[in-house]
């Protein structure tokens, strides 16, 4: 009986501690005062229509950026919501408050000019999802929008250890939300404070933006970019 008490509320911790996870953060709004390194963090308090895949991202500072990188985003971010009435820009990891390089696990990220954007997504019927998609159920990696049958195959040989991240099952409830994710690209190369964004080939070519000198492959080294885009900064 012990055991089924104990079991049953380890299991009410998990779930309380997901339910704070996917409750809007409502964290700080974010400085604009550089600190030692020179960097600001960005926004966390739904001020702008910037916020968090996770809170995890703003709770454990992993949010600082140049002020030059945190002006684009928050453009960035306007510019969706001016476009599309209620729509925030998601962003992931960005860099430490230390502004070293590297920002582990990444070897890119660390003096504030990189980040990582969440895409958008809609559901099977193609309507805009307000929230963005929850994997638990479906390999639990960020939601990927992999190659359809066709489109190129950017690694066929795969990619290296933690680098690899199979492909969402087709039953996924997600689907990429083309037009907007276009957008947002659109509204980030059109930016000089942008230097470049690295993107999967499939999506490139699909989106329409194939061959743009802004756009880039990461290589099979890298992680994945049909599940989010990394954004490099001047
Ligand atoms: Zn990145």
């Amino acid at each position: 009986m012990r055991v089924i008490v104990a079991a049953a509320l380890l299991l009410l911790l998990a779930n309380c501690e997901r339910a704070v996870d996917l409750v809007p953060w409502k964290g700080q709004p974010g400085s604009t005062q550089p600190n030692a390194v020179g960097l600001v963090t960005l926004p966390c308090d739904a001020s702008t229509p910037l916020e968090p895949t996770r809170p995890y991202y703003c709770r454990r500072d992993r949010h600082f950026v140049t002020p030059p990188a945190r002006e684009a985003l928050v453009t960035a971010a306007k510019a969706m919501r001016a476009r599309y009435p209620g729509e925030v820009l998601r962003f992931m990891d960005a860099s430490g408050p230390d502004g070293e390089k590297p920002f582990p696990p990444h070897l890119s990220h660390g003096d504030g000019r990189q980040i990582d954007l969440g895409l958008y997504y809609t559901d099977v019927k193609g309507r805009p999802l307000d929230h963005f998609p929850a994997t638990d159920r479906y390999g639990g990696y960020w939601p990927a929008e992999p190659p359809r049958p066709g489109e190129e195959i950017a690694c066929p040989n795969g990619r290296p250890a933690r680098a690899e991240k199979p492909d969402p099952p087709a039953n996924r409830p997600w689907r990429l939300d083309e037009a907007r994710t276009k957008a947002l690209i659109q509204a980030l190369i059109a930016d000089r404070r942008v230097r470049r964004i690295l993107i999967e080939p499939h999506l490139e070519r699909r989106l329409g933006l194939w061959g743009h000198p802004k756009l880039r492959f990461a290589g099979c080294q890298a992680a994945r970019h049909d599940d989010h885009i990394h954004v490099d900064f001047h």
